[in-house]
């Protein structure tokens, strides 16, 4: 079955607090071996499995550092 969302994290403003990753039901996010501009091991998205629920957007404390894609079914 296709994903029902997809997400989009924008690592330069993300501070690697890693609360997306915990709230993230399917435990879809991760943090990054690699380091942003700030010095932080940002979120990313696994790749599958994003249901578009947007918890991860409602938990991040960053404006516009996950952006929730809900995708046609
Ligand atoms: S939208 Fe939901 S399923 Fe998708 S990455 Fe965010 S918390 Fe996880
Ligand atoms: S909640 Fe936001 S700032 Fe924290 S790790 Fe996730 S994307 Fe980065």
């Amino acid at each position: 079955m296709a994903d029902r969302g997809s997400v989009e994290l924008n690592s330069e403003e993300c501070k690697g607090c890693g609360l997306c990753v915990e709230a993230c039901p399917p435990k879809v996010l991760k943090l990054s071996a690699r380091f942003n501009q700030y010095g932080y091991h940002p979120a990313e998205y696994t790749g599958a499995g994003c249901t578009g629920c947007g918890i991860c957007f409602f938990a991040c404390p960053e404006p516009g550092g996950i952006t929730v894609l809900r995708l046609a079914a």
